[in-house]
């Protein structure tokens, strides 16, 4: 539409020319005129050419000037955050290129810093959108009037905002830019009427003119160094050597999780769960471990995370879903006492996410015939909190008669309120920092209501992570009787686990083993001796089903 106007104006002048011309020439060919008669048409199509000409001069002006001002306007959209009016992520990195070759010609300190609000889901959470859009502006209002004119503030997305500071002498100002802006969040933000207080974490990349890190990798780290400081509440943290190890580590991870995955690297080990009072065994905890062709075996805190943040954590769950079931079965086959005992399988968010779960979770069930009930998937109390809304897979699940647990119960947002929604979680595992310190006023009290809500609800309790025989009294006096810790043992490979001694012939020295070693008055057993109990290993070799495609 634009072009076509721009056509249109000397097209007028053209047609003011043409109709004058064409004029004179019809006159000439076939009228009879006089000199005089000639003249006055002559000078009446000039005039009229004129004129044409005039208003097309006139309408090109009128068109290019508000063809310039469309094009600046597209032009600033491109660029610009609608909300804030701030840079937009790409035009952050545009502008960020340029900056870093203007620090290399002049010699300059360029330095990133990467800011996320604290805490600005649970406003937005609890104050509604439109409060958190006013907050996200007044936040970007904040950083440009802090920032020097010569710096650049951008909003990457979110409640994250990059600013740019250009042209420092010293890596000294970088810093001081940091100051600044922790220094203006201290201002209350008036929001609705009421006061806010928000904080932010900054997270710092300084680039020297002779740094080869482009803008991306810049920016990477300035937001690698803002987690760290968002964990140690610090304020703000500047990416450093120990840092940049740690991110070559994690594209390490990152490239050989995949080759893990094909080669068949992860193995998955257990972890019994004891009931003491009954003096058996519980149940099992299925924990991936990954076989590391140079690294050796490497815990799951270790990859999960960037499994998860790849998008491979719904293999890895699925793999460790059916070498559990597998082992479950195998062992229900090799022992019919292994037939009501437990395995537990941990399930990662994005695995809940995923609609067609519950119909993974009943192939797997046909597949390896493990019956149902023998099924606990464990998932943490945070996964579920956030995700009320998309209870239908549990409730799917549980419907296939599988049991849930939650994990790590406790150090989530633990409101306990919204356990009366889940008639469907059958266990409650409550964390090894609760059991780590039961001397502590807070802890009892947490364990005790955990305990009288977990019954009369109809819920198992199970303590995570137990390694003395203290707290095994103490627990059993809270009426906690189920178990897990390195006290039994440690997680440890299937092929490890002797079910003849395991599930069955050992049931009845178990139970002395562990009521002995919890009586301080004889000398009963030591914690090694009853571990012992469970770890005792034969070799054992035996047909395993073949996983499916
Ligand atoms: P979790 O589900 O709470 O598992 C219990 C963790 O506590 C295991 O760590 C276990 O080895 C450890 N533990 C048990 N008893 C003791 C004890 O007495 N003392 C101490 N210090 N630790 C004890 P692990 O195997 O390193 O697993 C850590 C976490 O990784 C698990 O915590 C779970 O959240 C996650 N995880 C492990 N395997 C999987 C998996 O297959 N899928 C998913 N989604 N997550 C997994
Ligand atoms: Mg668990
Ligand atoms: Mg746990």
């Amino acid at each position: 539409m634009q072009g076509n106007r721009l056509l249109l104006s000397p097209g007028i002048v053209l047609a003011g020319g043409i109709v004058a011309a064409t004029a004179w020439l019809v006159a000439l060919l076939f009228f009879d005129i006089t000199d005089e008669t000639g003249l006055i048409l002559a000078g009446a199509s000039g005039a009229i050419g004129g004129l044409g000409g005039m208003i097309g001069a006139l309408w090109q002006n009128y068109t290019t000037r508000h063809t310039q001002e469309y094009i600046a306007q597209q032009e600033h959209q491109a660029k610009h955050d609608p909300l804030t009016g701030l840079f937009n992520r790409n035009a952050l990195f545009s502008e960020l290129e340029t900056s870093i070759a203007r620090a290399k010609q002049t010699d300059t300190v360029l330095g990133v810093l990467f800011l996320d609000l604290d805490r600005f889901k649970v406003i937005n959470d609890s104050m509604g959108h439109e409060a958190g859009d006013d907050l996200l502006r007044i936040v970007a209002e904040r950083l440009e009037g802090t920032v020097r004119g010569g710096d650049l503030v951008a909003r990457f997305g979110g409640d994250e905002f990059v600013v740019v500071c250009r042209d420092l002498l010293s890596e000294q100002s970088v810093l001081a830019v940091a100051k600044q802006i922790l220094k203006s969040f201290t201002e209350p933000v008036s929001l609705y009427g009421g006061a806010q207080v928000i904080s932010t974490s900054i997270g710092v990349a300084i680039a020297r003119p002779d740094d080869t890190r482009r803008s991306d990798d810049l920016v990477r780290d300035a937001d690698a160094a803002m987690y760290k400081a968002k964990k140690a509440k610090s304020g703000y943290a500047v990416f450093d050597e120990v840092q940049r190890l740690q991110v070559i580590d994690r594209l390490d991870i990152e490239r050989d999780l995949v080759q893990a995955l094909e080669q068949e690297q992860l193995v998955v080990f257990y972890q019994p769960l004891i009931d003491v009072k009954a003096k058996r065994l519980y149940g099992f905890e299925a924990l991936v471990r990954w076989n590391h062709p140079t690294r050796g075996l490497i815990g799951p805190g270790d990859f999960l995370g960037v499994a998860e943040e790849t998008g491979m954590m719904a293999k890895i769950g699925e793999l460790v879903l059916r070498e559990a079931c597998a082992q479950a079965a195998v062992w229900n086959h090799l022992s019919p006492d292994a037939q009501g005992v437990k395995m537990g399988v941990n399930i990662a968010e994005q695995q809940l996410l995923d609609g067609n779960f519950p119909y993974l979770v009943a192939d797997v069930l046909e597949w390896s015939g493990l019956p149902a009930e023998q099924l606990v998937l464990e998932i943490t109390e945070n996964v579920i909190v956030d995700h009320l809304a998309g209870l239908s897979v549990l409730r799917d699940i549980r419907e296939l008669g599988v049991s849930l647990a939650i994990d790590d119960f406790g150090t989530g947002q633990s409101s306990l309120s919204y356990i009366k929604q889940f008639d469907m979680v059958s266990t409650l595992k409550v964390d090894k920092t609760f059991v780590d310190d039961m001397s502590s006023g807070v802890n009892r009290a947490i364990i005790e209501a955990v305990v009288a809500m977990a019954r009369a609800l109809d819920m198992q309790v199970v303590a995570e992570g137990v390694e003395s025989e203290h707290q095994v009294k103490e627990l059993l006096d809270f009426g906690v009787h189920i178990m897990q810790g390195y006290l039994f043992n440690k997680p440890v490979a299937g092929e490890t686990i002797d079910p003849a001694s395991w599930f069955s012939a050992r049931e009845g020295e178990l139970a002395i083993e562990v009521s002995e070693a919890l009586d301080p008055t004889t000398p009963g057993l030591s914690s090694t001796e009853v571990s012992r109990a469970f770890t005792r290993t034969l070799d054992h070799t035996r047909a395993r089903p073949k996983r499916m495609g």
